[in-house]
């Protein structure tokens, strides 16, 4: 087989847009390829450039007494303001963030902060309390499984969720139009990297079902309403006519299944949480994200096709799963209808019908398409070798990836760029036009989550962008401490490398007197059993208080010095600690 030179020029591709990087980056084109000598007309989907117009930074007065703040943070914040003092819904991602905000409802009024409500557990609506109430205890209200969810964020996917998460919003690619332009829901997140303080103050205050408050003489009815999370609160002024419905309505297609990982989310419980919200008639929508909504009349258009469009995407999925057709076939055959795909608040500008439709399979039947081709496929290395037999080699192979770029069908390229990687992941060509191919991609993204993607694991391939290990600060210790210490225990067994314990069996029992719990990991041959309570015949028993614990788990404090100090107690003294040691060494630690 004759081979095809892959260092071709532009000359003779034309519009290659593989020719360049075409985005964020200044770095020089791939190896042996010229830049194209006419600019591919978009970078940013047009959509989503206007969408920004929606986060503009400023605060709406909204019916008599209650205002929102829109763009200090991802989500917004709304003050309702009474007789004699303030109600806060939802305090943004930060201190910083909150304090802006917080700096502009002063300009407002001076009374005091009567109560916080969250609406749900996500952090862009609950790590900045502190920039609203600087110190001291105050009546936080949410729903009662809120403070559960906010104690799921330390568990055991924590590491893989932070990097879908630090992809799925943009975190490594510069602002502006050369990476971040918005995230969809809202201007940026001001977390990780150079972002700023979290703070949380907890829930104190929760409810079931309904809770009817009078608070600063405004009366509040907090309405269990599930939606985008399982803990989702509406909150609704019955005098006032305002409804804030957190994140079951904000403007663009709801996300029925967000990429950054999540478990199922009950699409059909959405839309019953909508249709409450139409039962109240509301005249005005502070939403969580995106502007607020004036007109008791547009308002029920609004939420009717929201929860229509949700409803189209949930039936007719399981009418084609029925039909027994596969997740690739429903995201060909199930499309919205013309009057809800043009609608202004349904436009995919953060979820879209084809991640629904997938997560919507999977929710009601798990990973299996029904087609037993698929049951238990060939490896990946034998796919990937059999294909490029069928192109004629590694040489073909590759210039059929160069060819799919060439024509526009990056998401081709990108697919058969996989398997070259498959039998040769180091290939620097290839992974320099799949790069160039998922940059396409996310150009061609309206979504910004899908955008985000794209473009960060473009610049993966690249080496241009690390998921560096953030700093510890005060703030997050603070954080991390008022999470229960059972989590780190039980987050562990995950982290037990086989290799390393495979014929072993022991026994560790923690004790933290402080908060009365105590906790046992009990290895035996490659499993970690997680329990409450003390173990008496473990092997090691360690006595610590909760507080250090999570300062040496953190590094922020030495073991052995804790241990020389006596902070932390080892039953059976010094002579244990080799035993210790070989304990944890069992474990792939993070920061050990
Ligand atoms: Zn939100």
């Amino acid at each position: 087989m004759k081979p095809i030179k892959f260092l071709l020029s532009c000359a003779s591709i034309g519009l290659l847009a593989a020719c360049t990087h075409t985005s964020m980056d200044k770095k020089e084109p791939i190896t042996g390829i010229s830049p194209p000598a006419v600019q591919e007309s978009f970078k940013v989907h047009p959509d989503l450039h206007a969408h920004t117009a929606e986060f503009e930074k400023k605060v709406y007065p909204l019916a008599e007494g209650v205002y929102i703040a829109v763009g200090y943070g991802l989500a917004n914040t709304i003050m309702i303001e009474g007789d004699d003092g303030i109600v806060i819904v939802d305090v943004l991602e930060s201190q910083e963030a909150a304090e802006e905000a917080m700096a502009e409802f002063r300009k407002i009024t001076d009374k005091p902060v009567k109560a916080l409500i969250y609406t749900h557990n996500h952090a862009d609506h609950i790590f900045g309390g502190r920039g609203f109430v600087p110190e001291g205890d105050v009546d936080v209200y949410a729903h009662e499984s809120t403070n559960y969810y906010i104690n799921r964020i330390v568990n055991q996917i924590r590491p893989i969720i932070t990097n879908r998460s630090m992809r799925m919003f943009g975190n490594l690619l510069p602002k502006g139009d050369e990476g971040r332009i918005n995230l969809g829901v809202g201007p940026f997140l001001d977390v990780g990297h150079g972002g700023g303080t979290p703070t949380l103050i907890r829930p104190n205050k929760t409810y079931s079902d309904k809770l009817d408050l009078d608070i600063a003489g405004i009366k509040i009815q907090l309405i269990h309403a599930p939606g985008e999370t399982n803990d989702q609160t509406m909150v609704w002024l019955p005098e006032k006519k305002v409804l804030m419905p957190g994140d079951t309505i904000y403007k663009a297609f709801p996300n029925l299944y967000t990429i950054r990982g999540t478990l199922y989310r009950d699409v059909m419980d959405w839309v019953r949480s909508l249709d409450k919200m139409r039962a109240l008639n509301p005249e005005y929508i502070a939403p969580g994200h995106t502007k607020p909504i004036q007109g008791a009349e547009k308002i029920q258009e609004i939420l009717t096709v929201y929860r229509d469009a949700i409803q189209f995407v949930h039936d007719q999925t399981l009418y084609g799963m029925n039909k027994g057709l596969t997740p690739d076939q429903l995201v060909e055959t199930v499309k919205l209808p013309e009057h809800l795909r043009n609608h202004p608040y349904l436009k995919e500008l953060y979820g879209t019908v084809e991640w629904g439709v997938r997560g919507i399979f999977t929710g009601y039947l798990g990973w299996f398409n029904g087609d037993s081709a698929t049951l238990s496929p060939v490896t990946i290395k034998e796919r990937a070798q059999g294909i490029m037999d069928i192109a004629g080699g590694e040489a073909a192979f590759k210039a059929k990836v160069v060819v799919a770029v060439q024509e526009g069908r990056y998401k081709w390229a990108a697919e058969l760029a996989n398997h070259i990687l498959v039998l040769n992941p180091e290939n620097v060509e290839i992974k320099e036009l799949k790069a160039a191919a998922l940059r396409k991609l996310g150009e061609q993204s309206i979504s910004p989550n899908g955008r985000h993607f794209y473009l960060t694991q473009a610049l993966e391939l690249e080496g241009e962008a690390e998921m560096e290990k953030e700093a510890v600060t005060d703030a997050k210790v603070a954080v991390a401490k008022s999470f229960p210490v059972k989590n780190f225990i039980s987050a562990m067994p995950t982290l037990l490398v086989p290799e390393r314990s495979i014929n072993n069996h022991k026994t560790m029992s923690w004790i933290f007197p402080d908060v009365q719990k105590s906790y046992t990991l009990e290895v035996r041959r490659g499993v970690a059993e997680f329990r409450e309570g003390v173990d008496d015949n473990a092997d090691i028993k360690l006595t610590v208080n909760k507080d250090d614990w999570v300062e040496i788990i953190l590094g922020e404090k030495s073991f052995p010095i804790a241990l020389a100090t006596g902070d932390v107690k080892l039953e059976g003294g010094i002579k244990k600690l080799p035993e210790l040691g070989k304990f944890f060494a069992q474990f792939d630690l993070p920061n050990k």
